[in-house]
């Protein structure tokens, strides 16, 4: 069987026009759409992420601020400073990166950005309201998984999906958005008495355990869609995903590539979002 590559480029070309457009005429109104992106670590995966969110944010016409706290930084002040950013109205859209210093808790300072600008999902609020199917912004890495699907045109209509993953950034709130799709949904996690057994009873398997090779043919139905999120160091350095594609391909219908599936969408919609929240301030 041949396998197909679920590209992210195209979905995230057309995200990137349509967010580009409407932030100019944010723009051309009397302010562009700004971001606040917070960090308090001095890790290098990290420092190159937040370059190209920022390289993205440019590019789209969305300002974009750094706020370094530095590795001392504690909760108090990590949830003093998203607060302030919450409550200033010439902020749109915060990000908090991760990782944090050791002993601050994600969803304890996650807590203080308002949900109308958590533009990656990540307070309990913003999660909360997703599992009430009310979201204001899903995880984009979640909705990515979905865009993606939708955009090579697979349906997700009484399709049983595993997910591979039950963290509160990616499995937990992908689980959300599918079950809101009207999909079967899985979740496996490291704790899954037998990984394969309930991989290949999916026709969809979404790899989110950041474990480079997890799944290999066995993991996979003949004729299944494979969509990796994984996005884990190889030997060489290079980024590699959780899907042994070598072995998953020939067996799968379809595969994402690890990089250029998932992850062009994820930064597209994280832009997206901005403006999406820039607008909705901009209302008030
Ligand atoms: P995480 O917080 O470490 O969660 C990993 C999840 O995978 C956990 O639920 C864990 O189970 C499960 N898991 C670990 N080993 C497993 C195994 N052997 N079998 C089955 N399940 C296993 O990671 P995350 O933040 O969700 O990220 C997952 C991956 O996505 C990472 O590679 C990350 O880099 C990538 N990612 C990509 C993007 C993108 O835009 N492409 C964005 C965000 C994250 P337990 O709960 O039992 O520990």
């Amino acid at each position: 069987m041949e396998t197909a590559s679920l590209t992210g480029k195209e979905a995230a070309a057309a995200l990137n026009a349509e967010t580009t457009e409407l932030a100019a005429a944010l723009a051309a109104r009397g302010r562009a759409p700004r971001l606040a992106l917070v960090v308090a670590n001095a890790d290098p995966a990290s420092a190159w992420y937040v370059n190209s969110l920022r390289k993205s944010a440019t590019n789209r016409g969305i300002e974009c601020d750094t706020i370094d706290l530095g590795t001392d930084a504690d909760s108090a002040g990590l949830r003093a400073e998203l607060a302030a950013r919450t409550a200033d109205p010439a902020v749109d859209a915060i990000m908090l990166q991760t990782p944090l210093p050791a002993g601050v808790k994600l969803e304890d300072v996650a807590a203080a950005i308002g949900a109308e600008k958590d533009v990656d999902g990540v307070s309990p609020l913003s999660l909360g309201l997703l599992a009430a199917n009310t979201p204001v912004f899903a995880p984009a890495t979640a909705e990515a998984v979905v865009v993606l699907l939708k955009r090579h045109g697979i349906e997700l209509t009484g399709r049983h999906v595993a997910v591979v993953g039950r963290s509160n950034v990616v499995g937990k709130p992908l689980a959300q958005l599918l079950l809101a799709e009207n999909a079967t949904v899985t979740v496996a996690h490291s704790r899954t008495a037998d990984l394969a057994a309930v991989t290949s009873a999916a026709d969809i398997v979404v790899a989110a355990a950041g474990r480079a090779g997890l799944i290999r043919a066995e993991h996979v139905r003949e004729g299944a869609v494979v969509i990796d999120v994984g996005t884990n160091e190889g030997p060489d350095g290079s980024i590699v995903g959780d899907v042994d594609a070598e072995s998953v391909r020939g067996r799968a219908a379809a595969l994402s590539p690890v990089p250029g599936g998932v992850g062009p969408v994820t930064t597209a919609l994280l832009m997206r979002h901005v403006v999406r929240a820039a607008e909705r301030s901009a209302q008030v």
